[in-house]
């Protein structure tokens, strides 16, 4: 694969961009290589700087549910652009998304919509403290929930694949108020509870954990999740940044039947430009600044661009059945992928929910971070660099979620599927 002006482009952006990328995982260390620039995108294609063309599997990380640049979000940011590209005064198009977001997502009552997923969860927390006068936040170990202070402890995604799960520069005394527990260990949490119940401000959860692999819940452990918090006074927040209008028009809540409390959104929300969203009950929506006492603005938030955009796509997937189209792509890929590695005798873990899937590279039963970690880095990279040869890109690192969009064709899975074939018989 020809890739002179990606590496042209790498080595000026490391001399003016932290680490040549403005934002880590991006950086291929995980695969020990350097990424490639993109110069487009279209449907389920990429194109590098170096006229490679790749069928993509990361979709922007997410918010590509459509495929890249459909026409339905193209079209209305124009027609907002035309009017105006922000206002900071209120504009129809929040009123619009609002409705939306209530009537699709089936615990959110209100809604404030912020500029990305970390700053959902971030006036999420901030908020379930403001409410219930307590301190302490509990969340599951390799759950990322965006960079937000008191979150980035034991977190997955860029922090899991770049081996430092805390970060520097944050206070031990905002860690300590952070409480981890190991995903689907509902005795852990019913100890936890049993003990400082009363301490707890929120219990936050990936609704499906995404960032390390994906790990799928055990019966009742999300049930326990809302009954314990109930009990307890703590509030439940469910962070669907990535599931949320992804796996359902009401995310994984609908999908399991759970209301959380509070619901922190982004990515297929935004249509691809910079957005994210918080809300729930409205009795603790109400707790906000103007009316409330807990503060949380935002200079861009429902930015009219932006509006537009998430709107649009949001139109456009129900027009079309998306989420039963997106059932029937991740299921050949399924079957396709559970035939090869049945043929090759790889005992290699497949999870998939709807569009999402993950392929780990470890024969233990996926529950939580540690057997997640048990995942081999060689293989993996091995058959990494043989899907980018092939003209398929996956996430550059064992531990991210693959996303298909609505532009895959049949044919493009079948294509990938042929390039699966080659890439796992070279381990
Ligand atoms: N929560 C989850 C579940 C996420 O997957 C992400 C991003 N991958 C975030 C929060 C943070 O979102 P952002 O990158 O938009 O800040």
């Amino acid at each position: 694969m020809k890739t002179d002006l990606s590496q042209k482009l790498f080595a000026a952006a490391k001399k003016v961009i932290p680490g040549g990328v403005n934002s880590p995982v991006r950086a291929f260390r995980n695969v020990d290589g350097d990424p490639f620039f993109v110069r487009r995108a279209k449907g389920s294609r990429i194109e590098d700087v170096d006229g490679n063309k790749m069928i993509d599997y990361v979709g922007t990380w997410g918010p590509a549910i459509l495929g890249h640049a459909p026409t339905s979000v193209i079209e209305a940011v124009h027609a907002a652009a035309k009017e105006g590209v922000s206002f900071g005064i209120p504009n129809p198009y929040e009123v619009e998304m609002a409705n939306k977001v209530v009537d699709w997502v089936p615990s959110v009552e209100k809604v404030r919509m912020v500029n990305s997923g970390t700053e959902a969860t971030m006036s999420a927390i901030r908020l379930a403290r403001g409410f219930t006068g307590r301190d302490k936040v509990v969340k599951f170990d390799g759950c990322y929930h965006g960079h937000v202070d008191s979150l980035l402890v034991a977190a997955g995604s860029g922090a899991l694949t770049h081996g430092e799960p805390d970060s520097a520069g944050i206070p031990n005394a905002f860690a300590a108020e952070t409480i981890i527990l190991p995903y689907n260990d509902a005795g852990k949490l019913e100890e936890l509870f049993a003990k400082m119940g009363d301490q707890i401000a929120a219990v936050i959860v990936e609704a499906y954990p995404a960032n390390a692999g994906l790990i799928l819940p055990q019966p009742g452990f999300m049930q326990l999740m809302r009954d314990i918090t109930k009990k307890h006074g703590a509030l439940f927040i469910m962070d669907e940044v990535m599931t949320g209008f992804r796996v359902a028009k009401g995310g994984v809540q609908e999908l399991e039947g759970l209301m959380p409390d509070l619901t922190a959104m982004g990515k297929v929300i935004g249509g691809g430009l910079p957005v994210g969203a918080f809300g729930g009950r409205a009795d603790v929506m109400d707790f906000l600044a103007p009316d409330g006492p807990v503060y949380q603005a935002g200079t861009l938030s429902g930015n009219p661009l932006a509006m537009a955009a998430g709107l649009a796509q949001l139109r456009e997937l129900d027009r079309q059945s998306g989420y039963q189209r997106l059932e029937e792509l991740g299921a050949r890929l399924e079957a396709g992928v559970r035939g090869i590695l049945q043929e090759k005798g790889l005992g290699y873990k497949f999870n998939r929910v709807g569009s999402m899937y993950c392929l780990f590279f470890t024969e233990q039963e996926i529950i939580n971070l540690d057997s997640v970690m048990t995942c081999e880095k060689e293989p993996f990279k091995k058959y990494f660099y043989s899907m980018l040869e092939q003209g398929v890109y996956v996430a550059p690192s064992p531990y991210e979620t693959g996303f298909i969009s609505m532009a895959h064709s049949n044919d493009d899975i079948d294509d990938t599927l042929e390039a699966m074939n080659v890439a796992l018989g070279k381990i």
